[in-house]
């Protein structure tokens, strides 16, 4: 009895099986290709489980993102399972197996099951390489959160539950697998984990999974780039972008990922730009729209660009090579940390640079500009711009009534621009300008 209470308190590791049905799971709950992996790589003899994300959002009423599965299969015989599949991954091998419907590729993740003995680490105790297999226990022990070593067998249709998973998925709770300190130090990407999964699915973090957090959050550091920005792309695309930032700032995961969060965070109208742009972005997925992520980079690190844009332009610069040089200027800072890739890089960077063209409103001009590919795009982060007084309201007005107006209309629009453009066309003020430039320059100053 004593031993019991002990246990309880304790929370020791154990197996629990469950009827997966008692709990709402059931097989065609899970995507007909996680289905196919388990059910062959088990006629070949291998034990193979749907785990992770895909049963954690289930038994919290969700839709799966993905199907993850976790097999005694080496990635090898996996291979040999399935001949289209392909080995990836260097420091965690995984096997990746393609599947394909009238809805395109859908490529179920298979990993085998991970042993609990000493993987090599650097001096910081990160886990270097993490390839040496083990059992399914074993396996269980490795996972982050409890929440996500839930393994359910298609077959018994039973969850198996080592870490008192099912206990937190009812409590809300996230909770960390051993000792969070160790577990944060052996790979600093679960401090983001828990903070997406945490907002993402409304979790509290328990205190002792949340308390290492602040203290490690510069280990953050010494992770690659590239696993960052996917770590950055799953926070964004959570449904729940602003408050994963606003959490990240709490604990200061911040400052390795996007330092400029603080003095984005202090100016009152960059900071409703972000919010109001992010929340865009929420809404948008709730409700199944696609999302750009080169528009989520381009309000993302829009202040930086504008901030520097504006002062160029107030030594004189013309508003087109300000930006350009504004940009340029970031390329070198916030963007190689985040290494944002290529092709989200252009768009963003298109966006931004159609900006300054929504000023110019007379001749062809915005006829021109409305046939542009982006523009769309820009003209939304126009929007945004009004709608936080970083732009005025009357500009995102006009642009709204010329993309929908007919001939006759745009006319008109342009004609109620135009006087007001020829005071301010770049064009012009350069040509004002020059004499005095030339009369300084004469005069040796
Ligand atoms: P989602 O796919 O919804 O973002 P997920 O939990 O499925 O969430 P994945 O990256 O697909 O996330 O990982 C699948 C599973 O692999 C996790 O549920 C967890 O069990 C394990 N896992 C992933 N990343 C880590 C990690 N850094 N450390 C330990 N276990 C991990
Ligand atoms: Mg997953």
């Amino acid at each position: 009895m004593i031993r019991k209470l002990i246990g309880k308190v304790l929370r020791r590791p154990g197996k629990k099986i469950l009827h997966a049905k008692h709990y709402g799971i059931r097989r065609d709950h899970i995507h007909s290709a996680a289905l196919k992996v388990c059910d062959r790589l088990q006629d070949a003899g291998f034990e193979a489980y749907v785990v992770g994300g895909a049963v954690r959002d289930l038994l919290l009423g969700k839709s799966p993102k993905d199907f993850d599965v976790a097999t005694s299969a080496t990635p090898e015989q996996v291979r040999h399972v399935f001949h289209r599949s392909r080995i990836i991954g260097k420091r965690f091998r995984i096997v990746h197996v393609p599947f394909y419907d009238k809805h395109g590729e859908e490529v179920i993740e298979v990993t085998t099951f991970r042993g609990s003995s000493d993987a090599p680490t650097d001096d910081t105790g990160r886990i270097i390489r993490d390839n040496v297999y083990g059992t399914l226990e074993e396996d269980a022990l490795r996972r982050d959160f409890t929440i996500n070593a839930l393994y359910y067998d298609p077959t018994s249709e039973e969850i198996l539950d080592f870490h008192h998973g099912i206990e937190d998925i009812e409590a809300k709770r996230l909770t960390m697998i051993g000792d969070p300190d160790l577990r944060y130090r052996e790979d600093p990407v679960r401090m983001l984990r828990a903070i997406r999964l945490a907002a993402k699915l409304g979790l509290g973090i328990a205190p002792a999974t949340q308390k290492p957090i602040a203290s490690l959050a510069k280990l953050l550091g010494n992770i690659p780039s590239a696993r960052l920005f996917d770590e950055m792309m799953k926070l964004l695309l959570s449904g729940r972008a602003w408050d994963c930032l606003m959490s990240l700032r709490a604990e200061g995961l911040h400052r390795e990922l996007f330092p400029v969060l603080d003095i984005v965070l202090a100016r009152p109208q960059a900071k409703n730009f972000l919010k109001l742009a992010l929340e865009n972005t929420d809404q948008r997925l709730a409700e199944d729209k696609p999302v750009s992520a080169g528009f989520l980079f381009a309000a993302l690190l829009w202040h930086e660009v504008e901030a520097d844009w504006l002062a160029r332009q107030a030594t004189g610069q013309n508003p087109i090579p300000a930006l350009v040089d504004a940009m340029n200027g970031i390329e070198n800072t916030v963007e190689k940390r985040l290494a944002i890739p290529n092709r989200y890089g252009a768009a963003m960077k298109e966006i931004w640079l159609l900006q300054p063209r929504f000023e110019q409103r007379s001749g062809n001009r915005p006829f021109r500009l409305v046939e542009q590919q982006r523009f769309r795009a820009a003209y939304d982060f126009l929007v945004l711009r009004a709608e936080c007084g970083l732009v005025d309201k009357e500009l995102a007005q006009w642009w709204h009534e010329f993309q929908y107006g007919d001939e006759q209309s745009r006319s008109a629009l342009i004609a109620r621009a135009t006087p007001k453009q020829a005071a301010t066309d770049p064009a012009k003020r350069k040509r004002r300008r020059k004499p005095s430039a030339q009369k300084s320059a004469a005069s040796g100053e």
